[in-house]
């Protein structure tokens, strides 16, 4: 799946697909088409579409059934256009699966630590997030396991500077078990 980006900002997090509809009615001639946008929950809304509402505005009337197309085009388009689809990125998915860490059923938790490591060194920033802020101290100890998993100088980095201060000594004592973790 290919990466899509807020056309706007360019954030990935979580982006909606939304049609607005344009209407050309001209005498003999009318005319009926979608533009597709792709936009960031921030940046959705009418202002994705303010091309497509101009041009029904002016263009969109002048045909007998472009004018009821054109009713229709245009409140939908002031409602925000038509969210067609949504998508999350793979970050998002990575922090989702770092909530799951905090349940008390160990199988679980162990098929998601299989399932982010999947997601090889993408996981390693919201690891180090989630290691650094999370409430669950169980959230903490299992990211600074899985970042134990990792042969990269980023997690190395992020276990010595944010892991060694945790509040909690088990997650400390975790942190210290993937610092010295060597894979043969
Ligand atoms: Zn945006």
């Amino acid at each position: 799946m290919s990466r899509l980006v807020c056309e706007k900002c360019g954030t990935s997090d979580i982006v909606f697909q939304i049609n607005f509809h344009y209407i050309i009615g001209l005498i003999f001639y009318s005319f009926k088409n979608e533009r597709v946008h792709f936009r960031c929950e921030k940046h959705k809304g009418i202002q994705a579409g303010w091309f497509e509402i101009v041009i029904c505005l002016f263009l969109g009337w002048w045909a007998p059934h472009a004018f009821l197309w054109n009713i229709e085009a245009l409140s939908s388009n002031f409602r925000g256009g038509i969210i067609v689809d949504a998508r999350v990125s793979s970050v998002a998915e990575i922090q989702s699966l770092i909530e799951v860490l905090g349940v008390k059923e160990m199988r679980t938790i162990e098929k998601t630590i299989l399932a982010i490591l999947e997601y090889r060194d993408k996981a390693i920033e919201p690891l180090i997030e989630a290691l650094g802020t999370h409430k669950d101290s169980q959230v903490r100890l299992y990211s600074a396991y899985i970042l134990g998993e990792f042969e990269s100088s980023l997690a190395k980095e992020g276990l010595k500077k944010i892991g060694l201060k945790d509040k909690d000594s088990e997650v400390r004592k975790q942190v210290i078990k993937s610092l010295t973790f060597k894979k043969e």
